[in-house]
């Protein structure tokens, strides 16, 4: 095993951002291409630089946030936050008591890792499913959890949505949406409503996934529950700061639907030509992906490395050899290792995708050139 836990993830990252640093400084900026649907950016003018002042930064922007996030989210009161997990965490210290029960219904397993993390550290009872069937609402239950698009970008089925909502709402008890990519996908490409405007509670998405925004987090809802969470945001320094709220603003004011759609109809043209190659990519709304295990499946030579392991190793290839960006060399530890090709954000328009196929066979290649020396593959990981 080469990524055996949280500390390995760490320094796969830094090594992953040695990399992209010394791609930067030697080739340019313009030899990267972040597929990551993560690209974020800070979309901002000289003179709003300028206001970026400890109070002033808020009075301003923080302001114009309410009314242009209340837009994008729907709700009744906005809250920017430091990350969508830092949005998670507060909803449950405010929400979630000790011993009571948190039930969370998505598309497909698994969860994000915050909303597990968070109740433990509450004294929570966690528990989640994909099976609808499955889903109830025990006694003693303090939050409803749904999750919008998973990290792999499986969505929620609208009805099931609604449905769950209102199991929880019979009971009087609220419920938190994770709708980190999903307020823009769901919406966009699948024409679902905001999740404030089919009843959540507490709906937060991440203002860098699939809109051109800072990593953070953005969280609408009611004004009651708001109030009460944006103490735990304050008191714990949850919030964003100012130049994150100001380019979240401007983010979000510069997200664009076509580029969701356009990517929707670019993402069919990469399948079929990785088809011609692999059986194992799967699509997703914007893009393609493998999994862990479809790599696994790919690979027809002996070796010992687990099927995450593989995932890390081969986008490792990727990023060193072409400067292509994909999730699981620069997350968080426990993210997932799935690597998904996202086709929405600009790198993604400046790869023609017969050239984008070839790059991923020829690292496939490499892949499996290096598989069977785990020491190898190790240092791909980890020593830049
Ligand atoms: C990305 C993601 C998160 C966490 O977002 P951060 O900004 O990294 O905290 C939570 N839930 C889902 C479903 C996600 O995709």
């Amino acid at each position: 095993m080469i990524i055996n836990n949280s500390l390995d993830e760490v320094k796969k990252r830094e090594n992953a951002l040695s990399i992209i640093k010394d791609i930067v400084e030697t080739r340019g900026r313009s030899s990267l291409f972040d597929l990551t649907g993560l690209s974020g950016g800070f979309i901002a003018s000289p003179s709003e630089l300028s206001l970026l002042e400890t109070y002033v930064g808020p009075a301003i922007f923080e302001d114009a946030l309410q009314e242009v996030g209340i837009e994008h989210m729907g709700g009744e009161k906005i809250i920017p936050l430091n990350r969508t997990s830092s949005g998670i965490l507060a909803t449950i210290l405010t929400l979630v008591n000790e011993g009571s029960n948190v039930v969370h219904y998505l598309a497909q397993l698994p969860a994000h890792p915050s909303i597990p993390r968070s109740c433990k550290l509450v004294g929570a009872n966690y528990s989640e499913t994909d099976d609808f069937n499955e889903f109830s609402i025990p006694d003693n239950t303090s939050l409803v959890v749904i999750t919008g698009s998973t990290m792999d970008h499986k969505v929620i089925d609208e009805d099931e949505f609604k449905q769950v909502i209102e199991m929880a709402h019979e009971r009087d008890i609220p419920v938190m949406v994770d709708d980190a990519s999903g307020a823009r996908l769901r919406t966009v490409i699948f024409n679902q409503e905001k999740a404030c405007d089919l009843g959540a509670d507490i709906a937060i998405t991440s203002t860098d996934k699939l809109m051109p925004g800072p990593r953070g987090g953005l969280m609408a809802g009611r004004k009651d529950l708001i109030d009460e969470i944006k103490v735990k945001v304050n008191q714990f320094g949850l919030e964003a700061q100012p130049p994150a709220v100001l380019a979240m603003l401007n983010g979000i004011k510069n997200f664009s639907e076509d580029n969701l759609i356009d990517s929707f109809v670019r993402k069919e043209e990469l399948f079929d030509l990785l088809n011609a190659n692999f059986d194992n990519f799967q699509k997703t709304p914007t893009g393609v992906m493998i999994s862990p295990e479809g790599l696994s499946r790919e690979i027809d030579i002996e070796h010992g490395l687990s099927d995450n392991d593989l995932a890390f190793v081969f986008s490792f290839i990727l990023l060193r050899d072409y400067g292509i960006i994909t999730i699981p060399p620069v997350s968080m530890p426990g993210a997932s290792a799935t690597i998904r090709f996202d086709l929405s954000t600009a790198d993604a328009f400046k790869l023609k995708l017969n050239d984008l196929n070839k790059k991923i066979e020829s690292s496939f290649k490499k892949l499996q050139e290096v598989v069977s020396n785990e020491d190898e593959c190790r240092e791909i990981v980890f020593s830049f």
